[in-house]
């Protein structure tokens, strides 16, 4: 855990969240401000920094994100209609958070990639 990291405060209930999902791996739970009628973040429960800083041992955490944000979407009924799994990288993506997470949308049709 990162003391300074808002996300892990997410993690530790610092700081309060609407959640979602969570076992020993990962959380997800709703956005603050949401940009679609669904829109949830999935993160790992270990602090990760961005997905350059991830090595290969963490291949499987990402991989469990993955899967974790699409069984979201089918309880939410948007897995059939679609949804976009979105990881911000870096300044130029406008990250935020410097903890890792997969961004889960979906519930309109989404508008293209920018
Ligand atoms: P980023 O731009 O880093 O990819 O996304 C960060 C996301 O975290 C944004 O969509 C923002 O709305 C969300 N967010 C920021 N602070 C909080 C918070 O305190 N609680 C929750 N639930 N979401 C947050
Ligand atoms: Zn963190």
């Amino acid at each position: 855990m990162d003391p300074d990291c808002l996300f892990c405060k997410i993690v530790s209930g610092d700081i309060p969240s609407t959640g979602v999902y969570r076992d020993d791996r990962v959380m997800a739970f709703e956005d603050i401000n949401p940009v679609a009628p669904q829109h949830v973040l999935v993160i790992p429960v270990q602090h990760v920094t961005f997905l350059s800083t991830a090595d290969e041992s963490q291949e499987a955490l990402i991989g469990h994100m993955a899967l974790t944000a699409d069984r979201i979407a089918a309880e939410r009924h948007i897995q059939d209609s679609g949804f976009r799994l979105t990881i911000n990288q870096g300044r130029d993506s406008g990250q935020e958070v410097d903890h890792l997470h997969m961004h889960v949308t979906g519930g309109r049709k989404l508008g293209p990639i920018a």
